[in-house]
C-alpha cells in the first residue's frame, strides 16, 4: 500500500466495529484501505453484514431477486448471495435489475441503502417526483451524528466513510434513541404529520436516556387504537401512544383554557410515556415490586419527571384533578376495584412527591386544597424512600 492516510480515532473505532461484526474481513485498517471507493459487489456484502450487526433480530429472507449482471466476468461469485439478499430485501436498488458489480457507489445511494437496512421506520415512498424522502434521509443521518464534510452526494462512497456511518448509526441503535414507529392512519393524517415532524417522542426519550438505560429491544409506536389510551405490550416490547389519546388531551385542554394549559399538552404526554416506560422497565428488567404496578409506575414516572421538569408533574397531577372534578358519577359507582388508583388519589400522590422532593420550595402546597397537612407530613419520607429504593433496584442502570 503506497498511499498515506490519516487514521482518526473515530475511524479506528469504526474499523474495529466493522471487523468485529464481519462487515469487513480485512485484518488491518491499512489493508481495508479507507480512502478507496467501494465496488457495488463489495458494498452488497458490507451492507448485509451491517444490517445483521445492527438489527440481529431481522432474519427475514424474502424470495430471491432475478438479477442480470452487467459484466459477469469481473464478478466475484462468492458475493452473489449477498447481492441477491440485499436486492430481495430492497436495501440496494438499481434500475432494470441490471447490476454493475464493479461500478462504484454514490454516497447518496450508500446512505439510502444504510437507512433502508437499519431504520425501516424511516423509509418513505421513494418516487422520483417527490424528493422529500431524500431530505428526510439526510436529516435522519445528521440527527444521528453523521457529519457531512461537504454536501456532495454524487461522489463515490469511500470505504472509511461507509464504516464510520455504519458505526455511528449502530451506536445510535444500540445505546441511544430506540426505534420509534409512526403508523399512518387516514383518520389521523394531521397528527401523524405533526408528531413525525415535531420530534416529541425523540426528545422525551433523550431525556430518559440521561437518567436511565433504556432496555435493548424496547420500541415506541404512534398508532390508532380505537380508544384514547397508551399502553405497553410485553409480547413485543412496544409502548404505543394512541392518536386518540393525543386528541383527547387536546380537547380537555381546550375545555379548560386556564393559562398553564396552553403548554400542558407536552407535559401530559410526557407523563403518560414515563408511566408506560416504567411498565416496560418493570417487565424487561424484571424488577421486584410488591404493590399495585399502576401505583409504582405513577410513582417512578413522577420521580423521573420531578428530576427533569417538576412543573410537568404538577400539570399531569392537575389533569387528574380536573378529570376527577368533572366526573359527575355517584361516589358509590367509582371504580374502586380498578388496578389504577382513583384520579383524585393520583393527583394527591403526585403532589405529595413533588412537595416531598423540596419541602421548602413547595411550602405553598400546604393547604387543604392542594395538599392537606395530614398527607404532607409523610411526603419527604415517601420521596426519599423512593429515591433510595430506585437506586437499589436499578443499580448501574440509573444515573440520578
Ligand atoms: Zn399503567
Amino acid at each position: 500500500m503506497s498511499e498515506i492516510f490519516a487514521v482518526s480515532s473515530k475511524l479506528q473505532e469504526a474499523y474495529e466495529f466493522a471487523y468485529k461484526n464481519n462487515i469487513t474481513s480485512m485484518e488491518s485498517i491499512e489493508l481495508f484501505h479507507p480512502t478507496r471507493p467501494m465496488t457495488r459487489q463489495e458494498f452488497a456484502k458490507m451492507i448485509y453484514n451491517t444490517q445483521s450487526a445492527i438489527i440481529p433480530q431481522d432474519t427475514s429472507n424474502p424470495a430471491s431477486c432475478d438479477i442480470d449482471f452487467w459484466d459477469a466476468s469481473s464478478f466475484d461469485s462468492t458475493l452473489m448471495d449477498f447481492i441477491d439478499k440485499v436486492c430481495a430485501k430492497w436495501i440496494m436498488r438499481w434500475s432494470h435489475n441490471l447490476f454493475h458489480p464493479n461500478d462504484s457507489l454514490l454516497r447518496s445511494e450508500a446512505l439510502a441503502s444504510l437507512i433502508r437496512a437499519i431504520a425501516p421506520n424511516q423509509i418513505l415512498s421513494e418516487d422520483n417526483t417527490n424528493k422529500q424522502w431524500w431530505d428526510a434521509y439526510q436529516k435522519y443521518a445528521e440527527e444521528h451524528g453523521i457529519i457531512f464534510q461537504d454536501a456532495d452526494f454524487e461522489k463515490p462512497i469511500l470505504r472509511g466513510e461507509f464504516i464510520e456511518w455504519a458505526y455511528i448509526l449502530s451506536e445510535g441503535k444500540s445505546e441511544k434513541i430506540p426505534e420509534i414507529f409512526y403508523t399512518y392512519h387516514k383518520d389521523f393524517t394531521d397528527l401523524y404529520r405533526e408528531y413525525k415532524n415535531n420530534h416529541f417522542m425523540e426528545n422525551v426519550l433523550s431525556d430518559i436516556l440521561q437518567r436511565i438505560q433504556i432496555p435493548k429491544g424496547l420500541s415506541f409506536k404512534y398508532d390508532s387504537c380505537d380508544e384514547a389510551n397508551a399502553f405497553y405490550s410485553p409480547e413485543n416490547h412496544t409502548i404505543t401512544l394512541c392518536y386518540e389519546l393525543i386528541n383527547q388531551y387536546k380537547q380537555q385542554i381546550q375545555e379548560h383554557p386556564e393559562s398553564f394549559w396552553k403548554w400542558a399538552l407536552d407535559d401530559l404526554l410526557t407523563e403518560t410515556l414515563y408511566h408506560e416506560f416504567w411498565h416496560a422497565i418493570i417487565d424487561m428488567y424484571d424488577l421486584p415490586i410488591t404493590w399495585k404496578e399502576e401505583d409504582v409506575a405513577d410513582q417512578i414516572s413522577a420521580f423521573l419527571l420531578i428530576w427533569e421538569r417538576d412543573e410537568a408533574s404538577i400539570h399531569a397531577a392537575s389533569a387528574y384533578y380536573i378529570s376527577a372534578m368533572s366526573d359527575t358519577s355517584d361516589k358509590n359507582d367509582l371504580p374502586y376495584w380498578d388496578e389504577h388508583s382513583l384520579d383524585l388519589q393520583r393527583y394527591y400522590n403526585i403532589m405529595c412527591w413533588v412537595y416531598g422532593s423540596d419541602t421548602e420550595y413547595y411550602s405553598d402546597f400546604l393547604n387543604n386544597e392542594t395538599l392537606p397537612l395530614n398527607r404532607a407530613l409523610s411526603c419527604e419520607w415517601e420521596y426519599q424512600k423512593m429515591n433510595s429504593s430506585l437506586i437499589r433496584i436499578l443499580g448501574d442502570k440509573i444515573n440520578f
